[in-house]
């Protein structure tokens, strides 16, 4: 398959990218990795008039350390997480990029097109909403901030503007005792059921239940995963479309005590 045709745009700077989003308007497209776009492109799932090639825009491929922090540029690709060495107190970013397909779309896929994209059962979207995690666009009017609990609105649906560039994704805290498992028909396929840990701060993150990744928080006076919980996942998987609601809610119970016993160890 072939993608429709389009006009091929590559800016020398964030700027000049974000001021080409704005002119072209909606019928505009950011290409970063490409392992999602362009896909949906061949399928013509997305026929873009005009494609705005970020993948050599300067400044946007580090992985840095910022007090507590851990800031990552958009362009930062799976793979480059995969092997980078960021010690315990973010291992589990480097440990749950295993699960993002294979490896040739680990080595192109991107941080920021993952979490544009917005799948609800992406590794990044599970690990930004768990963590906290700050995502900062630049826009024509100029940089904010996005708390990760506010950037999903439903699948494939984010906070993000048509004119905004994510620039860099921020970690704000360590997090040593956490950890991602998931289920997936195949080695490689996007995940049926995905679950998230932070042992530190008792959340819990599920992708694969819900149109957004679904948050756990903390409940009052209980540790762990609790029947309350799980009433929380029953209600949230009652009317998703594929496989059996009994099944995905017994797969979260599997999947989420996997996880604990990862992040504990
Ligand atoms: C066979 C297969 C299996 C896969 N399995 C998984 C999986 O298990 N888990 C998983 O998470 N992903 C999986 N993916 C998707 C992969 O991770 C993609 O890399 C990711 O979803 C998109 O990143 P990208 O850099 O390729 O973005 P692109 O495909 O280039 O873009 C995706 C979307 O994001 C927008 N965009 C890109 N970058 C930015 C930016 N900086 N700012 C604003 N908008 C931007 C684009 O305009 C587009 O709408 C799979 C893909 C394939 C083909």
């Amino acid at each position: 398959m072939k993608p429709a045709s389009f006009e091929y745009h590559r800016p020398a700077s964030v700027a000049g990218a974000v001021r080409l989003l704005a002119e072209l308007g909606e019928d505009v497209k950011a290409l970063a990795g490409g392992q999602s776009l362009v896909p949906m492109m061949n399928f013509r799932l997305a026929r873009p008039a005009h494609l705005v090639d970020i993948r050599r825009l300067p400044g946007l491929d580090h992985i840095q350390r910022d007090g507590d922090a851990l800031r990552i540029g958009a362009l930062v690709t799976h793979h480059a997480v995969e092997t980078a060495a960021l010690g315990p107190d973010f291992a589990v970013l480097s440990r749950a990029m295993r699960w993002v397909g294979h490896l040739p779309i680990r080595t192109r896929g991107t941080i920021g097109g993952s979490l544009a994209h917005g799948d609800p059962t992406a590794e990044w979207c599970l690990l930004a909403t768990l963590l906290g995690a700050v995502i900062v666009a630049h826009g024509p009017d100029g940089v904010r901030e996005i708390p990760a609990e506010e950037f999903f609105l439903g699948v494939f649906s984010t906070a993000l503007e048509p004119d905004e560039l994510i620039v860099e994704v921020v970690f704000p805290r360590p997090a040593p005792r956490a950890a991602l498992t998931e289920f997936a028909e195949r080695r490689g396929d996007f995940a049926l059921v995905a679950a998230a840990v932070d042992l530190d701060t008792d959340r819990i993150v599920l992708g694969g239940v819900a149109a957004v990744p679904l948050a756990l928080p903390p409940v009052s006076g209980e540790c762990g995963y609790s029947d309350t919980r799980h009433s929380r996942v029953a209600d949230a998987v009652r009317d998703t479309p594929e496989a059996s609601a009994h099944y995905r809610r017994g797969l979260v119970r599997t999947l989420v005590a996997r996880a604990t016993a990862e992040a504990a160890a």
